[in-house]
């Protein structure tokens, strides 16, 4: 039976929407099925990155809270873990449906605390919505394997069975979709989940977990704790925690793979990338050019999948002057103003950052073809905005090619040929995603078979495998043995147990017990 959409009253929202300037409201932890207020006494301020007003603060959590969250979830997987497959898999039917009825409220928030425009903000929510709708059908993936009489009256089956306490520790690009790459598959497979969301806005994954107890699960399952690297460092120590789900940044990914590790979990990354969208003069321009300028500059370039550098091969590098006027039509402005196309950057040290690169690039010799350093937006004077940057005749050993920029800047290569493009992209560590833009068939399979890269577009600019596959990144961009959501996430959530059983219909008794192997 399908429940009628029905909007869930969020305390999170309503609170940020009220707030008083001299007071702004505190982003609240989420522990045992309720919203708690920290005993912390370090706060971190959140602003609005178009305006840089504080909308609200987030605990560095204490030690004591930290434990207390574990403990729910450690003590709730004894019940948890024992609930059938399908009254999990409804739990994830009405919270698709609730999340749905949700989703302006959830985008404003994202908007608010993140920057992007509403109706990206209200893709980041889809994205996830439908690792919600895959994970509902993860009961097939569960099955185990069984094989009969393998000897005398003796058969083999084997079980997938949850780890125990899972934990999760996001990024800001995605305050909605990252957290529902895990929560829907760690908590369907029977595991409990813990989350750090990212300490730059909160504000999505705690509405996330409001909805998910009017979906009807019950409190302990999910526990949310705030806080930055010490509350990592707890998560990658704590003997009771199984798992850790990581995204975010090549320097936190490392050290979370390694503590992690070193305390024996089960740890999966997924860090930074060097995308690079190689154009070939078959390709239909207009479009590829179209496809590259929303690629590079959508969510003001802070996506893991954005295309922040592009390939122009043999005649391609005619179609610059394209590129750039494309680029100039793009609105730049505050996301919840309708027409915006590029939002403000995250905060203003991105912004420092991200100009300091743009100048670096101009010192190691790069061209400038397009520059956003110092756009100022109309009403909106004191937000983080970068317009749309294009750097041309940019060089593997620059500093702008080597690092990832995170903000709205294309850097542009040109190749002569196919195959030095492949080289320039199978050199780069980086291997989360890349695209080709052709109407060669043969071009495109080449493409395909010699790339380095899990995760490949053909003329699809932003190739994220939906969740009945997995989030394929590799090289640089993943450390781990198992992807997120998909086949993959089922095997990252859950371990096998095999049971070995002998049934006789009549025992023989022996008089003396044998001790050589048995076979
Ligand atoms: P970030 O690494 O700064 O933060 C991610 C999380 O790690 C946060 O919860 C933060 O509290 C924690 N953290 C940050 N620095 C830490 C440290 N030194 N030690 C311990 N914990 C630390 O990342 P971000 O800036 O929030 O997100 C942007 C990055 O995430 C980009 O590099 C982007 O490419 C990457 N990303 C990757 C994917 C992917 O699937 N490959 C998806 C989204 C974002």
């Amino acid at each position: 039976a399908t429940t009628p959409l029905r909007s869930v009253n969020c305390k999170v929202l309503k609170q940020c929407v009220r707030w008083n300037h001299s007071c702004p409201p505190t982003t609240k932890l989420y522990l045992n099925g309720k919203m708690v207020e920290s005993k912390t006494s370090e706060w971190i301020d959140l602003h609005n990155p178009a305006t840089n007003e504080v909308v609200t603060r987030a605990p560095k959590s204490t030690k004591t809270e930290m434990e207390d969250a574990v403990m729910a979830c450690k003590e709730t997987f004894k019940t948890w873990s024992k609930t059938s497959p399908i009254s999990r898999q409804q739990i994830m039917f009405r919270y698709q449906n609730i999340i749905k009825a949700n989703m302006k409220q959830l985008a404003e928030n994202i908007t608010m605390e993140q920057g992007k425009t509403l109706i990206d903000a209200e893709g980041d929510v889809l994205r996830g919505l439908q690792v919600v709708e895959q994970a509902a059908f993860s009961r097939s993936l569960q099955m185990g394997e069984t094989l009969q009489g393998v000897a005398k009256d003796l058969d083999i089956h084997s079980y997938r069975v949850p780890l125990g306490v899972t934990a999760a520790i996001t990024p800001f690009n995605f305050p909605a979709m990252i957290p529902l790459w895990t929560i829907p598959y760690a908590i369907t497979l029977g595991n409990t989940h813990l989350l750090k969301p990212s300490e730059r806005d909160p504000g999505a994954c705690m509405m996330l977990v409001e909805m998910l107890t009017e979906a009807g699960c019950p409190p302990g399952v999910v526990n949310v704790i705030h806080g930055a690297h010490k509350a990592v460092d707890f998560i990658c120590d704590h003997p009771d925690i199984r798992s850790i789900s990581f995204v975010g940044s090549d320097n936190a990914g490392k050290h979370i793979y390694k503590r992690g590790s070193e305390a024996g979990k089960r740890v999966q990354c997924n860090m930074g990338a060097k995308n690079h969208g190689v154009l070939m003069p078959d390709a239909n321009k207009a479009n590829s050019l179209n496809q590259l300028v929303g690629a590079a500059f959508g969510a003001a370039g802070q996506r893991c999948m954005a295309l922040s550098t592009a390939v122009f091969v043999g005649e391609t590098k005619n179609w610059i002057c394209d590129l750039k006027q494309r680029a100039q039509q793009l609105t730049v402005s505050a996301g919840h103003c309708p027409g915006t196309d590029v939002g403000p950057v995250i905060s203003p040290q991105a912004k420092q950052r991200i100009c300091e690169l743009i100048q670096s690039a101009v010192d190691e010799g790069a061209t400038l073809l397009l520059d956003g350093r110092d756009i100022v937006v109309k009403g909106y004077e004191k937000g983080n905005f970068v317009g749309p940057t294009i750097l041309t005749d940019v060089k593997p050993h620059m500093k702008c090619y080597k690092e990832e920029i995170f903000g709205p800047v294309l850097v542009v290569l040109f190749a002569d040929t196919l195959d030095e493009a492949i080289e320039i992209v199978n050199s780069n560590p980086y291997g989360n995603g890349t695209a080709i833009f052709t109407n060669n068939g043969a071009t495109a399979r080449k493409f395909t078979q010699e790339i380095d890269v899990g995760q490949v577009g053909i003329n699809v600019p932003i190739p994220v495998p939906l969740p009945m596959f997995s989030f394929t990144g590799s090289r640089g961009s993943f450390l781990g043995d198992c992807h997120f959501y998909g086949k993959q996430g089922v095997q990252f959530y859950t371990q096998t147990k095999t049971v070995t059983q002998l049934w006789r219909e009549s025992d023989v008794t022996h008089s003396k017990a044998s001790v050589a192997m048995p076979v």
